[in-house]
């Protein structure tokens, strides 16, 4: 699970400039560690990497 995490914020990051307005407001991370998902379904769950609860990121 976390090696898909790290896949998923590497994509994060290679993506188009357009996409990023969208990203932020739908990206959620551990507080505890610094992971950060894509919000794919309504429960935030858990950190893959440490268990952490997962929060709503807002930049
Ligand atoms: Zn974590």
């Amino acid at each position: 699970m976390f090696e898909q995490a790290v896949l998923v914020s590497e994509a994060l990051r290679k993506s188009a400039p357009q996409m990023q307005g969208i990203l932020h407001m739908a990206m959620k991370g551990c507080p505890h560690c610094g992971t950060r998902q894509m919000i794919a379904e309504p429960a935030l769950g858990t950190c893959a990497e440490c268990g952490d609860q997962l929060k709503v990121i807002e930049e």
